[in-house]
């Protein structure tokens, strides 16, 4: 009898049917990945077993927990179940822990509620189950309050407080989603350490994540199971053609084309540029350019100073040092100081694109409006057809000038906010994580149709992202940025297969490969993001560095050429 059983699954809203007829099982020991895009019905699915869904849900079918029925149970019997043998943990760790607690309190409070009263006994586990999930320093943690740790930290405790109580199952719901691709790697081995008493269900859109940490998968697509098996069977020889559609959109950093050099003449560059705010430097020195119809990707994790060094470039942040040239000219002072057709030739595409369009207008407006300021001769006819034709370009159809934001779907909304920002035809378009909220088959959607403007226009692009793989697939060129400060720099070809700097090296290992049978190289990197506040002496990634050397402590290295790549390491590879 499997630990978990649950058949027939549906839950409705009203007439919405959200989850139809799922069949989940998951033996004791099992990692089961349930993977779908937005709107699957993962996450519903997950809540039922829980118990969790809102009143207005109706459920139907049958979900048994070591033989026990949980659908139909009271609050109480259910209550005798979530936690002490069922544990979740949610993307957004915040949601779960409680604002106004210490840390220690809230894991000892968990003990206390399920029956442990040796006071010595709880401190001594809470303080071990921190230590076990890779907290740094768990004496001193155990009294911060929540919004004084770091995300990945934060996820580290909602882990802690989940497994505390040793659970025959954990529910984990794009637990990595948020965090860094270093963090992801070593939150995943937790996930791996604890798999001989706890099965797991690892609810992801991310399938590299699956592919190494799964035994079987569940594809579920609108509601619908579509596909569920092993795991290395179901990469292998996907049967169903969702299955093949979310294989075929998932970006793998460790293979593939990758775009070759752009030849075109520098139209930007950013010279010795520092950006400070208050008590800190979150952007030190940094120079690059960017070539007409090139790529530009800039990488590296939360606090980098990667989405600094661009606003500062666009004139949103206050350059403290260094120079901006665009076209030929200096770029000086805020963005709205700057002149007219500078402020049209950069345009930029944020991560969230509902909250950058106007809710109370519709797309034509909302794409049009940028012609009212810049092209203010224009009638509302030319206006209309450079709306119209900006739409198509972005695959979009007339049907949508009409609707308003909300009656968009997220990839939609960001087609939108991209169709705005090229209405002006500009020459530079930043686009700061604009698919990282996208589901996997319309990114690539997104990526190929900015591929397609590129090659029409000769739009540069510079492209902030967390996520190597999807870099890999639209960069022509790649700079690292680590703690403010630009680590290396090479073409996308030669940054992919033979990086030279240590940090670069932990980054492209630790990106999980949607590929069963692909072994992760992986060390994990250690620790997190030093505070800018207080940077490291020496290389700033010396106490991260496994190939650090004394000299690393106390020399800055500074960035020299090292057979195609631009590296500040003493000892590249
Ligand atoms: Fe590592 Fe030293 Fe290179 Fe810095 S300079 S990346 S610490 S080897």
């Amino acid at each position: 009898m499997s630990l978990l059983d649950v058949q027939g699954l549906t839950i409705r809203y009203g007439n919405d049917t959200v989850v139809d007829g799922v069949d989940l099982y998951i033996d004791r020991g099992e990692s089961v990945g349930l993977v779908g895009e937005s709107g699957s019905g993962k996450s519903q699915s997950a809540l039922a077993i829980l118990g969790l869904l809102p009143r207005q849900a109706e459920v139907s079918g049958s979900i048994l927990f070591d033989e026990q029925q949980l659908l139909g149970a009271s609050e109480r019997e259910l209550d005798t179940f979530r936690a002490r043998r069922i544990g979740m943990v949610f993307q957004d760790p915040m949601q779960a822990l409680n604002p106004y607690l210490r840390i220690g309190a809230q894991l000892r409070q968990i003990l206390r509620s399920h029956g442990g009263t040796d006071k010595a006994a709880v401190d001594a586990r809470v303080l071990e189950m921190l230590a076990k999930v890779g907290l740094p320093d768990p004496d001193r943690q155990l009294r911060a309050y929540p919004h004084e740790l770091s995300g990945g930290m934060r996820q580290r405790v909602m882990l802690a407080s989940a497994l505390i109580v040793e659970p025959d199952l954990l529910i984990a719901d794009e637990p990595t989603t948020a965090l860094d691709v270093t963090v992801q790697a070593q939150i995943l081995d937790l996930l791996e350490d604890i798999r001989d008493n706890t099965a797991l269900l690892l609810i992801t859109h991310d399938l590299g994540v699956v592919a190494g940490h799964c035994e079987h998968m569940i594809v579920l697509d609108k509601g619908h199971l579509v596909e569920q098996g092993q795991t290395t069977t179901l990469f292998a020889a996907p049967g169903h053609p969702h299955t093949r559609t979310l294989l075929d959109a998932a970006p793998r950093v460790d293979r593939g084309d990758v775009a070759t050099s752009a030849t075109g003449s520098t139209i930007l560059s950013v010279s010795d540029a520092s950006v400070e705010y208050r008590d800190l430097t979150a952007v030190r020195k940094v120079s690059f350019a960017v070539r007409e119809g090139e790529t530009v990707a800039v990488v590296g994790e939360s606090g980098s100073g990667k989405s600094s060094v661009v606003r500062a470039m666009l004139g949103l942040v206050p350059l403290s040092a260094g120079r901006v040239v665009y076209a030929g000219k200096n770029l000086e002072g805020p963005v709205e100081r700057r002149l007219k057709s500078q402020r049209r030739d950069l345009q930029l595409v944020f991560q969230d694109p509902v909250s950058a369009l106007n809710p109370q207008m519709r797309v034509r407006a909302i794409v049009a409006e940028p012609l009212l300021v810049h092209e203010p001769s224009m009638t509302a006819a030319e206006r209309l057809e450079r709306v119209t034709a900006i739409l198509e370009k972005v695959g979009l159809s007339e049907r949508f000038l009409q609707r308003f934001p909300h009656q968009l779907s997220g990839g939609q909304a960001q087609r939108v906010a991209i169709a705005r920002a090229l209405i002006l035809r500009p020459r530079v378009l930043v686009c700061d994580e604009a698919v990282a909220a996208l589901d996997g088959s319309v990114r690539r959607q997104v990526l190929d149709m900015l591929r397609a403007v590129q090659a029409d226009t000769g739009l540069s692009i510079i492209f902030i992202s967390h996520d190597l793989a999807v870099v890999r697939s639209i960069s022509h060129r790649v700079l690292v940025m680590y703690l403010g400060k630009l680590v290396e720099a090479a073409d996308s070809g030669t940054l992919f297969t033979a990086p030279r700097h240590p940090y670069t090296q932990a980054l492209l290992d630790s990106v999980p490969v949607p590929d069963p049978v692909v072994v992760p190289k992986r060390a994990p990197l250690r620790g997190e993001v030093p505070s800018p506040v207080n940077p490291p002496p020496g290389c700033v990634f010396h106490p991260r560095c496994t190939k650090a050397e004394a000299r690393c402590g106390s020399t800055a290295p500074s960035m020299r050429d090292v057979a195609g790549s631009s590296v500040a390491c003493h000892f590249p590879n």
